[in-house]
C-alpha cells in the first residue's frame, strides 16, 4: 500500500491547492479525482464557473448555439489541460483516477486499490440539490451539468429555480432563442440578494422575453410524449399564477449540497451535521488529521471562498505539521456575491432588509447611483441598472454594496479592499479616480453616501 504524507480527496479549487502547495514544500502528496480525463480541476473549470459564463458570454455575442458551445469547450479543455499538467507533471503530484472511500480514518480505497496517509484533506464538493417535489424523481430532469453538454437546442426550457445558476442558464437560453421561464418559490429572485435589487433584475430579465414566476413552489412535476417528442409539464396548484406549464426541457437549478454521500465517513469518524463535514476554525474535521475545505463544508459555496479555506490548511500544515501555536484561524472577511447576468450583479455585506433589521429603520441609509449617469456606461453601449449602497447615520463604514451594471462583479473588488481594512466611504470617495472608467460609479456612489450619513 502506498502512503503519502496527503491526499487530497478531490482535484477542485480547494483540494489542488493544498496537495500541490504542499508537494512544493516538500511533502510526498497524491489527488485523487473520479474522473481525471473530463473533471480535474473541479467543478469551477470543468462544470461551473468557467463553462457557464463562457456560454453566458459567448451567447451575447453570438447568437449562435454552436460557437457559444464550441468556446466554451476550448476554454474548458484549455484549462483542464493546463490545470492537470501544472499538478501531475510540473509539481510532481501523485494522481489517482477513481472514487474514493475511507477504510479506516489513515486508509483509502480507490478501484480496489489501497493509500494510506498522514493527513487527508476531503474536498469532495458539492452536488445539485434535488427538491422533494412530487413527481420529479420519476422525470427525465436535467441539472446545469447535464445543460453545459446540451447538443440541441429545446423550444422551451423550463427551469426550476430563480438563483444565480438557473438566472444565467436562463438568460443565455433567451438570448439564443429559447422560450424560458423560471419558477422560484420564494418572494423575490436571487434568494439572499437585496430585494430591490433582484426585483429590478426579474424586470430586465422579463422585459428581454422570459416568463419568471416567483412565491409558488412547484407543486408537481409531470413528463410525457407529444407527437413522439418529450414533454415536461410543471404544476402550480394554487396562487396568482395557477396552472399547469408545458415545455421540452426541465432544468433543476435549486441550489447544491455538499457532496459526502459514499464516502464511508463513519469509517473514519467524521462527523456531518445536514450532510456538510463539520470543521472548527482550522478546518480540522472530528478526526484532528482529516482536514475538509471548500463546497463539503456547506454555504457559502464559491470557488475562490473554497480556496481560502484551502489557504488556511496549507500555510498552516507547511508551517508545523502538528496543531500549534503557529496555526492561524480561518479569518472570515466580506465575500463577493457574484451573478454572471447581462449586466451582472457584484455584491457584498448586508442587504438593506438585513441591514435594518439589524441597526433599526432610521439608522440605515440607502442611496442608489444609475449607471445611466456615467459617461463610461454609455460609451460601452450599457447603461442598465444601478449601484446601491447601504450605510449606517453618523458613520463611514460600509454596511454592503450591490452593483448592478456593466462588469460590476470586478468593481465590488475594490469595496471589499475597503472594507476588510477598516476602510469606509471616505476613502472610497478620497482617491482620484482615472476617467472616463465604470470605477467612477463608486466614487459617484461614495460621496453621495458621505453626503447623506454626515448630513444633519
Ligand atoms: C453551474 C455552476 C456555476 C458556478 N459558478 C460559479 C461562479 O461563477 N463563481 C464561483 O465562485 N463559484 C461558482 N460555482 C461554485 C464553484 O464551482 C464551487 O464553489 C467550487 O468548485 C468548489 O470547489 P471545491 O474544491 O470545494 O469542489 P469541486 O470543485 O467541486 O471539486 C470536487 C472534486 O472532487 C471530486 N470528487 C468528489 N467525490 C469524490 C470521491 N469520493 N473521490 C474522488 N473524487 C471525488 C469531484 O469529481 C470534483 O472534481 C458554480 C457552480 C456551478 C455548479
Amino acid at each position: 500500500m502506498e502512503h503519502f504524507d496527503l491526499i487530497s480527496i478531490g482535484s477542485g479549487s480547494s483540494g489542488r491547492k493544498i496537495a500541490v502547495g504542499l508537494k512544493r514544500a516538500g511533502w510526498k502528496t497524491a489527488i485523487i479525482e473520479a474522473d481525471v480525463d473530463h473533471h480535474f480541476g473541479g467543478t469551477c473549470i470543468n462544470t461551473g464557473c468557467i463553462p457557464t459564463k463562457a456560454i453566458v458570454e459567448a451567447a451575447h455575442n453570438t447568437h449562435n448555439f454552436k460557437d457559444a458551445k464550441e468556446l466554451k469547450d476550448k476554454i474548458v479543455k484549455r484549462i483542464h489541460d493546463g490545470t492537470l499538467r501544472n499538478a501531475r507533471e510540473k509539481v510532481g503530484t501523485v494522481v489517482i483516477n477513481g472514487f474514493a472511500k475511507f477504510v479506516d480514518e489513515h486508509t483509502l480505497e480507490v478501484n480496489g486499490e489501497q493509500y494510506s496517509a498522514d493527513k487527508i484533506v476531503i474536498a469532495t464538493g458539492s452536488e445539485p440539490a434535488i427538491p422533494p417535489i412530487k413527481g420529479l424523481k420519476e422525470v427525465n430532469y436535467k441539472t446545469s451539468k447535464h445543460t453545459l453538454d446540451l447538443d440541441n437546442l429545446p423550444e422551451h426550457m423550463l427551469i426550476i429555480g430563480g438563483g444565480r445558476i438557473g438566472l444565467e442558464f436562463g438568460q443565455a437560453f433567451n438570448t439564443l432563442g429559447v422560450k424560458v421561464t423560471i419558477f422560484e418559490g420564494l418572494p423575490h429572485i436571487l434568494p439572499g440578494e437585496d430585494e430591490e435589487v433582484a426585483d429590478a433584475i426579474r424586470d430586465h430579465l422579463q422585459n428581454e422575453g422570459i416568463t419568471i414566476f416567483t412565491g409558488k413552489f412547484v407543486d408537481e412535476v409531470r413528463e410525457s410524449k407529444e407527437n413522439g417528442k418529450t414533454k415536461f409539464t410543471v404544476i402550480l396548484n394554487d396562487g396568482p399564477n395557477k396552472g399547469e406549464y408545458h415545455g421540452d426541457y426541465l432544468l433543476v437549478a435549486t441550489g447544491r449540497v455538499p457532496r459526502t454521500r459514499d464516502l464511508n465517513l463513519d469509517a473514519a469518524g467524521v462527523k456531518t451535521e445536514k450532510r456538510a463535514i463539520v470543521v472548527n476554525k482550522y478546518m480540522q474535521t472530528s478526526q484532528p488529521h482529516i482536514f475538509a475545505v471548500g463546497d463539503v463544508t456547506g454555504n457559502p459555496m464559491f470557488t475562490n471562498w473554497a480556496a481560502w479555506q484551502a489557504g488556511v490548511v496549507l500555510n498552516n500544515l507547511k508551517k508545523s505539521k502538528e496543531p500549534s501555536d503557529l496555526w492561524e484561524p480561518l479569518q472570515k472577511p466580506n465575500i463577493p456575491r457574484l451573478t454572471f447576468t447581462r449586466p451582472e450583479l457584484g455584491s457584498t455585506g448586508l442587504t438593506e432588509k438585513q441591514a435594518k433589521e439589524k441597526y433599526g429603520e432610521e439608522k440605515v441609509v440607502v442611496v442608489r447611483f444609475y449607471n445611466k449617469w456615467l459617461g463610461k456606461s454609455m460609451i460601452v453601449g450599457d447603461w442598465t441598472g444601478f449601484l446601491k449602497g447601504i450605510g449606517l447615520k453618523g458613520s463611514n463604514e460600509i454596511l454592503g454594496v450591490h452593483l448592478w451594471g456593466v462588469r460590476t462583479a470586478s468593481l465590488v473588488q475594490m469595496v471589499i479592499l475597503a472594507m476588510d481594512n477598516g476602510m469606509g466611504w471616505k476613502e472610497l470617495a478620497n482617491m482620484v479616480y482615472g476617467h472616463p472608467i465604470l470605477a467612477e460609479g463608486i466614487e459617484s456612489l461614495s460621496k453621495m453616501m458621505l453626503g447623506k450619513v454626515f448630513s444633519q
